[in-house]
């Protein structure tokens, strides 16, 4: 294995679909600080909007002013915490936001160390060696359904249940989000990405889209482009991530 310093660059794309009217999903990152989010937002006319760019924002406030002393990831729990607290309390101040909440999923990275933490049904994939791992696992109803043998894949994808998500920000007082630890190689790929991306697209074809030989805001917008061309029901988040040596 090289030993070789990583250097990583970003690409994000982010659209409302072909059926909503408005966009609840948000996104946002440092390269210089190692940290890359898209969150989902739900609850209806506004509140979606505002969940999750309150999470993205402070997320991102947090991690971009890190006195430097505990470990990243330490710092990333910290700030989904504060994250949490900050749509929760926003929510119980307002009826008309009364239970906002918004999935998570971040990437952090610090050199050849990789996190990525989720909350709900974003996700986080590698692509290495032009196969495509989903590495977060969806904190929701089927998903739980499948891990105990009670529904198989297929079943899943059609179950009216599948928007039912068993972990949130925002809609309690408290979260604890996944944490997957990776190291990190020249090459790889992150995917970040939301529901309205996977639920149009299928893993081998988000793969292939890929494997196409692109600059990363230009696969960005191709993913996205896909995911309304096969419907584009939801919002749909991409954000890439590529470690180079
Ligand atoms: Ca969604």
């Amino acid at each position: 294995m090289s030993t070789a310093v990583l250097h990583y660059t970003a690409a994000a794309v982010s659209d409302r679909g072909r059926k909503r009217a408005s966009n609840e999903d948000a996104f946002g990152y440092s390269a210089e600080h190692g940290v890359y989010v898209v969150c989902d937002g739900m609850g209806g006319a506004a509140a979606g909007e505002i969940a999750s760019s309150l999470a993205v924002d402070e997320v991102m406030r947090l991690l971009t002013q890190r006195a430097g002393t505990n470990p990243l990831p330490a710092d990333a729990e910290q700030a989904v915490a504060a994250a949490n607290q900050a749509i929760f309390s926003r929510a119980e101040r307002s009826q008309k936001l009364s239970g906002m909440g918004t999935t998570l999923v971040v990437l952090l990275v610090e050199e050849r160390r990789a996190w990525l933490l989720n909350v709900g049904d974003s996700r986080g994939y590698r692509l290495r060696n032009s196969h495509l791992e989903q590495i977060t696992i969806d904190h929701s109803l089927v998903e739980e359904q499948i891990r105990l043998g009670r529904m198989s894949q297929s079943e899943a994808q059609r179950s009216p249940l599948r928007n039912v998500i068993t972990r949130a920000l925002g809609t309690q007082n408290v979260v604890t989000p996944d944490v997957f630890e990776l190291e990190a190689e020249p090459g790889d790929l992150f995917l970040l990405c939301s529901d309205g991306l996977t639920r149009e697209l299928s893993d081998p074809l988000i793969e292939s889209l890929l494997l196409v030989g692109a600059p990363l805001d230009e696969l960005c917008t191709r993913l996205v482009a896909a995911a309304n061309k096969a419907g584009g029901h939801d919002n749909i988040t991409s954000l890439l991530v590529r470690a180079e040596a």
